[in-house]
């Protein structure tokens, strides 16, 4: 799922926006102050875009922007303004930022912002490390090849989608609506099942045996889950 950063001291802004990232999609990550912000953003190198918020108890926005860039050139910044503040400084200040939003904002003209944003950067952004290695499997996500013990391994683009959900997410039980939601869309509605028999075969192309499951094994009652 994408992760997004949402940082903001002022707590009712900040559920409202989570509550609003999660009925977009989006795994929401959330920091109260700047140091905050740059702990969860080194402890998630997946964060694929963050919110960031001015006028913070510890360090301003721009600092946290600036310091984030330093390490992370990859990662999308949308700047959250207030009316008040000057729009030339804030531009002029907003160097390392991709976009600003300016409060008060709707829920969808942030998450239409959000959404552009992982669109411009790519759609594997804050996750491509292009290469995936675990234990026998080594994934390229960019040309799209799985092997296994140096052997090439021929999957669906769905049956991949599914198996690099599950590479980004090693050890986590994904339970079957959030695998739907991630490699099918949000929007589709089709039936879980369709999970299942995917992963099924999924199984007989990567397990060493898939009556025996090592690798995708089943969380009963809720998903599957990856593991080496
Ligand atoms: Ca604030």
């Amino acid at each position: 799922m994408k992760k997004v950063l949402i940082l903001e001291d002022e707590v009712n802004i900040r559920s409202f926006v989570v509550i609003n990232l999660k009925r977009a999609g989006y795994d929401a990550i959330e920091a109260g102050t700047g140091q905050e912000a740059l702990d969860r953003i080194r402890e998630n190198p997946d964060i694929g875009v963050a919110i960031l918020d001015i006028m913070l108890p510890d360090i301003d926005g721009f600092e946290v922007c600036r310091r984030i860039r330093a390490n992370n050139k990859q990662i999308g910044i949308i700047m959250l303004t207030a009316r008040t503040q000057e729009m030339d400084k804030v531009t002029g200040l907003m160097t390392g930022a991709d976009d600003y939003v300016t409060k008060p904002f709707s829920p969808a003209e942030l998450t239409a912002r959000i959404d552009a944003l992982y669109r411009r950067l790519g759609a594997d952004v804050g996750v491509d490390l292009e290469i995936l290695k675990q234990g026998p499997f080594v994934m390229n996500t960019r040309n799209h090849t799985l092997e296994k013990s140096g052997e090439r391994i021929r999957l669906t683009q769905v049956e991949f989608s599914i198996l690099k959900l599950f590479m980004q997410n090693p050890g986590r039980a994904l339970s079957r609506e959030e695998i739907l939601a991630a490699v099918w869309g949000k929007d589709y509605d089709g039936e879980l099942k369709i999970v299942d028999v995917n992963i099924r075969r999924l199984r007989i192309k990567i397990e060493d045996d898939a009556t025996n499951p090592t690798y995708i094994t089943t969380v009963w009652g809720f998903g599957y889950k990856w593991g080496i």
